[in-house]
């Protein structure tokens, strides 16, 4: 089902203030009058930031129904780069959107836009609208209906999606929160829910996906019912994109109610991982988990 053509649009938005929330997450408000239009639909809406090439603004990205085939038309040394983000948080009264962004070594458009952007640098940010109605298709935390127990788990990059997510469940939710973290300080990054369990840990010591794979693996065991292993299609995530989000074909949840549900995104690799062992070992019905490769290590988004 494709999304109503007035549902998104680009947003011109301009940084108003750059915050070090922890030592790996850097707040961006963007304010702009245009952002009076943005839509707040909460838990992990996912958007697209389009930042300027080096030495050239962003005029030359097209912005109207038909921008992507343009965009890939264009000649690639002329294209705007954009990278996907979760929006962390609206505020309409004061026109502004907060993007929590990883801060890493400059390896790519998104990361080098983040070490060096201060206030007044621009972006345009394909996002929701307030008049969209119907299914969010940028929304991928569809849980059931009535589910007992909830597992969210990913490294750095779907910390924001989680903060969100905590943000707006009811304090009745209950379950269990793993975050895979690059540094000490970033361990206080997410906000209290007062029905969750929080197993977070920083990653010096142990390679990248080590606490989240183990963490959600222990998770699962004392949460997940007992289930029957099925088969998984491997998923070659140097090649394909790893997402899974169950949904019924009006996009609500796959299912009415659940045990459990889990949301896990992060690396690629990680991610894998992780599918393999719920739905091959753990026999964990997959219309009750949904796994997103949020990025793959050593290749770019795009
Ligand atoms: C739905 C969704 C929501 C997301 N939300 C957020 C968000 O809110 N905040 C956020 O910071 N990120 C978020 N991400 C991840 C972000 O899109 C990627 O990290 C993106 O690749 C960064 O772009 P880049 O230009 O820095 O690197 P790219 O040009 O895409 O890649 C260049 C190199 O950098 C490496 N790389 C990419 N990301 C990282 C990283 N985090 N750490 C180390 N190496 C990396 C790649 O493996 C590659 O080798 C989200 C991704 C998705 C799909």
């Amino acid at each position: 089902m494709t999304p109503r053509p007035d549902a998104y649009r680009f947003f011109q938005a301009a940084v108003s203030r750059v915050e070090d929330v922890t030592p790996s997450f850097r707040r961006f408000t963007f304010r702009s009058e245009d952002l009076a239009g943005y839509g707040d639909p909460g838990f992990d809406q996912r958007i697209k930031v389009v930042f300027p090439r080096p030495g050239a603004g962003l005029d030359a990205m097209p912005t109207g129904e038909e921008w992507y085939p343009t965009w890939r038309a264009m000649p690639e040394d002329a294209r705007p780069p954009f990278r996907t983000y979760t929006t962390r948080a609206v505020r309409h009264d004061a026109c502004e959107v907060d993007i929590d962004m990883v801060v890493h070594e400059a390896l790519g458009p998104a990361s080098e836009w983040i070490l060096g952007a201060g206030v007044g640098d621009e972006v345009l940010i394909l996002g929701p609208t307030r008049s969209m109605t119907g299914v969010n298709y940028g929304i991928d935390f569809v849980p059931p209906a009535r589910t007992e127990r909830l597992l969210l788990a990913g490294d750095e990059t779907a910390a924001p999606a989680l903060a969100a997510i905590l943000e707006q469940l009811p304090p009745e939710a209950r379950g269990t929160v793993v975050l895979e973290v690059p540094h000490e300080g970033d361990t206080s990054y997410l906000p209290e829910h007062p029905g969750f369990e929080y197993r977070v840990a920083c990653r010096s010591g142990g390679s990248r996906g080590d606490h989240l794979v183990g963490a959600v693996q222990e998770a699962a065991a004392e949460l997940a019912p007992e289930g029957r292993g099925a088969q998984v299609e491997e998923i070659d995530v140097d090649h394909d994109v790893l997402w899974e989000v169950p949904r019924t074909a009006k996009g609500g949840a796959a299912l009415k109610s659940a045990a459990l549900y889990a949301w896990l995104a992060g690396e690629a690799g990680a991610i894998t991982r992780l599918r393999r062992h719920l739905v091959t070992e753990l026999g964990v019905d997959r219309r009750a988990v949904a796994f997103m490769g949020y990025w793959r290590l050593g290749r770019s988004e795009n």
